[in-house]
């Protein structure tokens, strides 16, 4: 197998070896079937069925998680470490539905790489390519798993083309399929010129590789019956013809995915795509941050926080800030500083992600994700530091796209209401607007489905029945500049003003007119629809 190349100084090994990835897709392709093999063949679970089996168990549990089901979505996102080879795979759960863009936006700013699954009879669909829309924008690399191949699949070339036209990337064949549906055999590993034949009988098996010299190997014919392998000798010829060959450094800077056939439900291709993630997804990234970046291999630890989860334990009121570590190794017991507040933390209780349970974490290096448990001084975008004053960047918050009023259902529980929306802005789930005139609140969120989580939520976490109601405004956008100059402008436009969850001034309308004319008349000021996260 090719290594990957370097373009970094070497790594210390126990960093060198950790992946952290997340994967996208559209739902139904197969992202939970492939997540639970490779636990599965990490080790990390004992038994297919376990993660949907303990998610059902957890799922349970509340009303929620109740509508988390019926919808058939996954609201929370989490993280899981497993071991494959002499690698730490960290793979970070991205929310399956569109409704959760941002926080799966921000969850692809914790990662090094993604894995793309798709369904081998549909091929790219749109929920695929809006998640590769966002990984573009950070050139993450990409590896392709073509799932479903025991069913019947299109035209392996289609496949192919589709991918390359609908998201303007090179697909180079690292395995390629013979056969399909029924007849799906296996495939014929074109990086290690291996045969690896499908299990139909054992789907928890792993498929044994015949290692063959060429497809001219006498072998081929032993495994592969006349007509498909007459087809498979022709369409890997063309296939080397018309395709690129795997360029490691392109896979890097994800102008190129190198792409896996295979079945998740018959284990099958999962470990030659494990293998793959392993040589050719990156080493734990540089961090940008200001005033500079963060190396992995710097000996002190940073890291920052990409997800806040509240009430993971209905019990306990308590947060888990999520920490991705960009540098250092950490071991528990750590004093940390909170940059943004100045203050130091003491990590006492980090918590590591192994398959579905939580476990203390002894120690963490870059590459790592660790819970912290805290109530509530640990927000999105954090930075924690040994000390030193940095402020990881690129995290960033976007405009709601829906505006409502939201209203206690209970008056005389009415000034809960105020803690609970706050408590779901600082996880992210929604942007909680207080408007300079009037009273109440105006709750935005990226998607409609977030009125209804949030409903239930308050309801379920706080005991406050709540109603939402149409906002006279539909857009909100941040103002920025001078200080005395917002503050001019906040006087003259005060029904139109408020203030975020962070205290920062916003600008609300609902015409898209509106905000044309203030970068027209207000050229000392900038309207904008992000901010980053601090
Ligand atoms: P997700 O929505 O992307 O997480 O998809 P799931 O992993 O839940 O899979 C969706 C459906 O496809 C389930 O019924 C799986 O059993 C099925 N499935 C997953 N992988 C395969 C596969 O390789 N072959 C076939 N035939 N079905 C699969």
């Amino acid at each position: 197998m090719l290594d990957a190349p370097k373009n970094r100084p070497t790594l210390p090994p126990e960093i060198a070896r950790r992946r952290t990835f997340a994967i996208i897709s559209h739902p139904d392709a197969g992202k939970t079937t492939l997540t639970e093999k490779f636990l599965l063949f990490g080790g990390a679970i004992q038994m297919a069925g376990q993660v949907r089996a303990k998610g059902e168990a957890r799922r349970t549990r509340s009303d929620f998680m109740q509508m988390e089901k019926d919808r058939g979505i996954s609201v929370s996102a989490s993280a899981m470490s497993f071991d494959y080879g002499k690698y730490r795979f960290n793979l970070v759960d991205t929310p399956g539905h569109s409704d959760f863009s941002e926080d799966t936006y921000r969850t692809l700013t914790a990662v090094d790489a993604a894995i793309m699954v798709i369904d081998g009879a549909k091929g790219v669909e749109s929920q695929t390519q809006k998640l590769f829309e966002v990984c573009r924008l950070r050139d993450l690399p990409i590896l392709t798993f073509c799932n479903k191949m025991d069913r019947e699949a299109r035209d392996t070339f289609e496949i192919i083309d589709e991918i390359q036209e609908m998201l303007a990337i090179h697909v180079t064949p690292a395995s390629w399929p013979i056969g399909m549906g029924r007849d799906f055999l296996g495939c014929y590993d074109m990086i290690n010129e291996r045969l690896e034949l499908m299990d139909r009988a054992d789907r928890n098996r792993v498929a044994e590789s015949i290692r063959i010299e060429g497809l001219d190997d006498p072998k081929l014919a032993e495994h592969v019956p006349d007509d498909l392998r007459e087809k498979l000798i022709e369409e890997v010829a063309m296939a080397r013809e018309l395709l690129p060959p795997l360029d490691p450094q392109q896979v890097l800077e994800g102008h190129m995915t190198p792409i896996w056939f295979g079945s998740a439900i018959n284990s099958f291709g999962v470990k030659e795509l494990m293998e793959g993630i392993g040589a050719y997804a990156p080493e734990p990234q540089v961090q940008p941050a200001e005033p500079r970046q963060i190396a992995p291999e710097e000996s002190r630890v940073a890291g920052f926080v990409f997800k806040v989860q509240a009430n993971m334990d209905p019990k306990h009121r308590d947060r888990v800030a999520f920490v991705r570590l960009a540098s250092g190794h950490f071991q528990r017991g750590m004093k940390l500083t909170h940059v943004r507040s100045g203050k130091p933390i003491t990590v006492s209780s980090p918590v590591l992600f192994l398959a579905a349970d939580r476990e203390l974490a002894e120690e963490a290096w870059a590459g790592d994700i660790i819970g912290i448990p805290n109530h509530g001084q640990l927000r999105i975008g954090d930075t924690l530091t040994e000390g030193e004053v940095l402020r990881v960047t690129g995290i960033p918050s976007f405009a709601p796209e829906l505006l409502k009023v939201c209203r206690a259902g209970d008056p005389m529980k009415a000034k809960h209401l105020d803690k609970a929306l706050m408590q779901f802005a600082e996880e992210g789930a929604a942007k909680v607007f207080k408007p300079m005139m009037g009273s109440g609140f105006i709750v935005g969120v990226v998607g409609a489905l977030q009125f209804e989580v949030l409903a239930s939520r308050i309801e379920l976490e706080y005991g406050l029945p709540v109603r939402f109601e149409p906002s006279q405004f539909t857009s909100a956008r941040w103002v920025h500049g001078d200080k005395a100059a917002v503050e001019a402008f906040t006087q003259k436009n005060k029904q139109h003003m408020a203030t975020d969850n962070d205290g920062d001034v916003v600008y609300m309308t609902r015409l898209q007119w509106d905000i044309d004319r203030v970068a027209r008349d207000h050229p000392e000021l900038s309207l904008s629809a992000t901010k980053e996260m601090q």
